[in-house]
């Protein structure tokens, strides 16, 4: 671990934009008690922000429900353009909010303009994918008909959303939901809600009311989630929040898609002895990406008893050269954790497997010189026991434990373990293993030889407690339409079964 010096960062200038909610159209100041953001980096006070008062929550949702029906009958080639020119204003903005992102989570800003660009290509891939499915035609009973599948808006849509991918993960949401004709009141997380407010500038062409901003607690959250209005929430956070929201939407049997907690599995096939480095660069890489905060990132390793001892030493020495610091800094590999409580979950994490006779072999504390921050080193463990929480609970941190296999069987095996079933990341060349692991792996996704890539268009979920629905692709614009069957007969005429039985 080596650290950057302080950057002389604190203009500490937060944009007024980053302060405003947007409700109807109108840029206005919360009404309700202001929240402390925090900058994770200096562990200060960032800024204050007043957040949405009831009545403003009321209000954004009237909103959202009073454009609903024109934005929902507006040609969806007039959608996609305002869509892509929304992609046009983040990416002309990517710098400012960048640097906001940064100041709030704590990510590195190299990531945070990554973040951006990437939300502004699934901006323009949605606005396409919008114009182009409308639903299908199906073969009808008889000739003279015509059966069709027509996909329609759902209505107004709640879009709640967490702090480690703040833009990233609500445009995932925002895209496909605008494209698909819907109406939407979006809640930033409280730890990062500034660059989701930085947005309201963004979606200025957008009719008022089509786009709403409101900034607040679980409180907030659990408002929309309650109102009889929305009528699909869109949750991305951990597994004890997403329980209370889906427990919410069945009260009402309201529409919501989830995307919760992973503990994503790394499995090193043994015919990778030659190819070490690149595997473990890829490991360093998925463990400790936005420190470790990353719901798909790898958070369990299982290597083949003969490579083990390789693979741990060269994770170790990846580790240990890794650039800890002010995520200001261009150089800035791993910022700090997001909060104070965030690291406190990790290191009890850590102290329970070295209690159960683990080993820390690298990191595992404070560093020394990167600040009153919340930071924690870049950490390689061995020898966890497998009922550890370490290995069978969500960390978020900037952790890789790593597990000895006496083969494929064992690992995917321990893979299956756990009750999450997001993602999970093979190395290995061999077709056979490759095919075996499609198969058997009880995950929404699997990256063979390059973890945590994302594609527009291919879905992003997880099974068993991971989530409910797929964001992105054709499944994550589906996601946020409703189904109408149409049956037509072209030839009107009075059907042989129609009553009386014995009649006609
Ligand atoms: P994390 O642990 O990632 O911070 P949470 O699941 O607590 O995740 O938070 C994710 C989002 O859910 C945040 O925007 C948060 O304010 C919101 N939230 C928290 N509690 C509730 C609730 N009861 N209902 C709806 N949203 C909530």
């Amino acid at each position: 671990m080596k650290s950057t010096s302080h950057h002389d960062r604190r203009d500490e200038n937060v944009p007024s934009a980053a302060l405003l909610l947007l409700v109807g159209g109108e840029r206005v100041a919360g009404g309700g008690a202001p929240l402390e953001v925090e900058d994770p980096f200096s562990a200060t006070t960032l800024t204050r922000l007043p957040v949405a008062d009831d009545a403003q929550v009321d209000a954004a949702v009237a909103a959202a429900r009073a454009a609903a029906r024109a934005w929902g009958q507006t040609p969806a080639a007039e959608r996609g353009a305002m869509l892509h020119e929304l992609a046009r204003r983040l990416r002309a903005r990517t710098d400012d909010i960048a640097r906001v992102m940064t100041l709030e989570g704590g990510k590195p800003f190299v990531e945070n303009r990554d973040e951006l660009r990437q939300a502004a290509g699934t901006l323009d891939y949605f606005a396409e994918l919008g114009r182009s499915s409308a639903g299908r035609v199906v073969p009808p009973v008889e000739p003279t008909q015509l059966s069709l599948v027509v996909r329609e808006p759902i209505g107004v849509v709640a879009c709640i959303t967490p702090w480690n991918f703040p833009v990233l993960l609500l445009i995932w949401k925002l895209a496909p939901a605008l494209a698909a004709g819907n109406t939407l009141v979006c809640k930033p997380s409280e730890l990062t809600p500034l660059s989701t407010l930085m947005l309201a500038e963004c979606v200025e062409h957008l009719p008022a009311g089509v786009v709403n901003f409101v900034a607040g607690a679980g409180d907030v959250g659990q408002a929309l989630v309650d109102d009889e209005r929305v009528d699909c929430v869109a949750f991305t956070g951990s597994i004890e929040t997403g329980r209370k929201v889906a427990a919410g939407c069945a009260t009402r049997l309201a529409r919501v898609n989830l995307e919760l907690g992973g503990k994503d599995p790394f499995i090193v096939c043994s015919d990778m002895s030659a190819e070490l480095d690149v595997v473990a660069r890829a490991g360093a890489w998925t463990a400790y990406f936005n420190a470790g905060q990353v719901c798909s990132g790898a958070e369990r390793f299982y290597v083949p008893a003969d490579l083990h001892d390789e693979f741990v030493e060269r994770l170790v020495a990846r580790s240990d050269e890794l650039v800890i610091g002010d995520p200001l800094e261009a150089t800035t590999d791993v910022g700090p954790l997001i909060s104070r409580a965030q690291r406190e979950k990790v290191i009890i994490q850590l102290e329970q497997a070295v209690a159960a006779g683990a080993q820390i072999l690298s990191g595992g504390s404070i560093p020394e010189g990167a600040g009153a921050g919340h930071f924690l080193s870049p950490t390689v463990v061995s020898l966890a026991p497998l009922a550890t929480p370490l290995l069978d609970h969500e960390t978020f941190g900037p952790v890789a434990p790593v597990v000895r296999v006496r083969g494929l069987d064992h690992a995917i095996e321990q893979a299956n373990s756990t009750s999450y079933g997001l993602g999970c990341s093979v190395f290995t060349r061999d077709i056979r293993n490759i095919v075996r692991c499609i198969r058997e792996l009880r995950t929404g996704m699997i990256w063979f030889n390059d973890p945590l890539t994302e594609n527009d268009a291919s879905p992003f979920g997880g099974v068993k407690q991971s989530g409910l629905g797929r964001e992105l692709g054709e499944e994550g614009l589906a996601a946020f339409q409703e189904t109408k069957r149409v049956h037509i007969e072209s030839h009107l005429g009075v059907k042989d079964w129609w009553f009386p039985y014995g009649g006609g």
